[in-house]
């Protein structure tokens, strides 16, 4: 076994326990870490796997939001690059629902690369949940804003990785004409 699967198992396991009492927001209410390795495939997917850190930081991208996930708990775990991307990717939860939501598309734009792979990887994930298994008590307003404010934050994110990209594009395609919405 490689030093980079190591380090990407670790990661899942790490992940694994961190969200153990975790579910989706979905009517299936699937395990959260179903949603990770969802990203992290995706970005394996479209990268060919090249880069071990942004494998793991996609893995992990959830941890400091929503675990007791410390910063320097990930620097000490996975170096300081894992972390840096995963801090990256994670919102402040100090500020309300709506201001982070607004900060997430004006940041965009100024994330580094690996963060903006992690990123349109996430949203992905998120738009095919609400696709295949929506929130039972979202409403059909919900769900046009939800993929409109993702496509919002994915058109400043663009530019690094045409086929994740793409696959963006195919994903909201469907949920414009499944909800009615302009493509
Ligand atoms: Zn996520």
């Amino acid at each position: 076994m490689t030093e980079v699967s190591q380090k990407l198992t670790r990661a899942l396991l790490f992940a694994a326990k961190k969200h153990t009492d975790q579910r989706r927001k979905g009517e299936r209410a699937e395990p959260y870490v179903n949603h990770l390795i969802e990203v992290a495939d995706l970005v394996a997917q479209f990268t060919d796997g090249k880069d071990a850190d942004v494998l793991c930081a996609a893995v992990l991208h959830d941890t400091i939001e929503d675990t007791d996930t410390k910063y320097a708990e990930l620097v000490k775990e996975f170096g300081q690059n894992v972390a840096d991307i995963v801090q990256e990717c994670t919102d402040d939860k100090s500020l309300p629902k709506a201001e982070r939501k607004r900060l997430q598309v004006e940041h965009a734009p100024h994330k580094s690369d690996a963060a903006k792979l992690v990123k349109t990887a996430d949203k992905i994930s998120n738009l095919r949940a609400i696709l295949d298994s929506s929130p039972p008590d979202w409403s059909l307003a919900r769900k046009q804003e939800y993929f409109s404010w993702a496509k919002n934050v994915v058109d400043g994110l663009r530019g690094v990785n045409a086929g994740l990209e793409s696959e963006f594009d195919k994903v909201y395609a469907k949920g414009a004409l499944k909800f009615g919405m302009k493509p």
